[in-house]
């Protein structure tokens, strides 16, 4: 019998969980227009417009500073690969699951992690950071996420930075979650290294890393004693491509129609303004918040450090998560995210991301959930 095989048309969601978020149409559309060749000077054109952009996304004039060719944890592997070397040591924070994923990154290169724990749906304890400053003055980097997406918890990474520097330490940040939802402003607060990626507060397609490393981080990876392990996300290669010191040589094919949507969600934003699309995210949080509330479920994270692109809210008691979630998506169209890790069955995740941080969604969502736990 011959296998039959139909177009795939994927069915309509609001896309309400941790990422991928709704990606704003515009971004579609520049996605299928026609493929270019990956040294076609107009393709090159896009690929300086898409640093320069990237670069007033993150605040930063570094010129290392360029979008990895695969998804976030790509960019986190990155940035360990090309800063660390076996016998280094790293403080890594962790308060949820990415942390987690930093620790293993660390062990991966052959370094040291020092674990600075903390309790999942808290913040990063400042103090415990500076003990363990001062206990490991060998420390090469302290790393940290900035906006934790198992829990809902923004990470305060302009105090954790300024530490790193002040014991002369690089800062590794992750901005996954946080780029273009929440303020963030890496030359302003020393930020030596940070990853981010396209699916969450750009609402990009998935499958992009953008990358940055500062001047002092770039001297760290040119003083390497050991090649960087993986060949793929070895910077000075990379960059061979991007066009640091003027070169510009083959080393992959870039995905050339994810850039061009790349090129236009940074754009969106650039004509949105950093603040303003901040202060949208903030508001339509605070609107969800007290729909939510209305109807009686809690937040779990205080109100101090929370992050209004990730809303964690406990489930009642009683209610079957899986079902939930399970009728959102088929009477609503509607995904929200569950609990990661040791908050499995325990709370949910509710985004709200770049295109998707509006009115309507907020709106859909608490009628959604009203209906369905009434
Ligand atoms: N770091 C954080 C904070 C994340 O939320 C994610 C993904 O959700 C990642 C890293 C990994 O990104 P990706 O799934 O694109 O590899």
């Amino acid at each position: 019998m011959t296998a039959q095989f139909n177009t795939f048309i994927p069915p309509v969601r609001t896309l309400m969980g941790p990422g991928p978020s709704d990606v704003d149409p515009r971004i579609l559309n520049a996605l299928s227009r026609p493929t270019l060749g990956h040294l076609d000077p107009a393709f090159i054109g896009l690929m300086d417009e898409v640093k320069t952009l990237l670069q007033f996304a993150f605040q930063t004039d570094n010129q290392l500073t360029m979008p990895v060719s695969a998804p976030g944890s790509a960019g986190m592997e990155s940035v360990f690969v090309n800063l660390l070397e076996p016998g280094d040591k790293v403080i890594v924070c962790q308060n949820g699951v990415f942390g987690g994923r930093m620790q293993q990154n660390v062990q991966r290169c052959g370094a040291t992690a020092v674990m600075v724990q903390d309790t999942w749906g808290q913040q990063t304890d400042l103090q415990k950071v500076e003990e363990a400053l001062k206990a490991n003055p060998d420390a090469k980097a302290v790393a940290f996420v900035h906006a934790e997406t198992s829990t809902g918890v923004r990470n305060d990474a302009k105090a954790i930075s300024e530490l790193a520097k002040r014991y002369d330490c690089l800062s590794i940040v992750d901005a996954v979650t946080s780029l273009g939802g929440i303020e963030l402003d890496v030359d302003g607060w020393q930020i030596d290294a940070i990853y981010s990626g396209t699916q969450k507060c750009l609402s990009c397609v998935p499958g992009l890393s953008p990358v940055s490393f500062s001047h002092a981080a770039v001297e760290v990876i040119k003083a390497r004693k050991t090649p960087v392990q993986s060949w793929f996300l070895d910077m000075d290669l990379v960059m061979g491509y991007w066009g640091q010191g003027g070169k510009r040589a083959y080393h992959h094919t870039a995905p050339v129609n994810s850039l061009y949507a790349l090129h236009e969600s940074l754009r969106i934003l650039h004509n949105e303004g950093l603040q303003p699309a901040w202060q949208r995210h903030d508001e339509m949080h605070q609107t969800l918040k007290s729909g939510l509330e209305n109807i009686g479920l809690e937040f779990v994270v205080d109100e101090a450090y929370r992050l209004p692109q990730l809303n964690m809210v406990s489930i009642p008691d009683g209610v079957n998560d899986a079902e939930v979630r399970g009728q959102l998506l088929s009477e609503f169209g509607l995904e929200i995210g569950a609990g990661l890790g040791e908050l499995a069955g325990k709370v949910w995740r509710i985004g709200l991301m770049g295109y998707g941080s509006n009115m309507k969604n907020v709106d859909y969502c608490v009628s959604a959930l009203t209906s369905v736990l009434k």
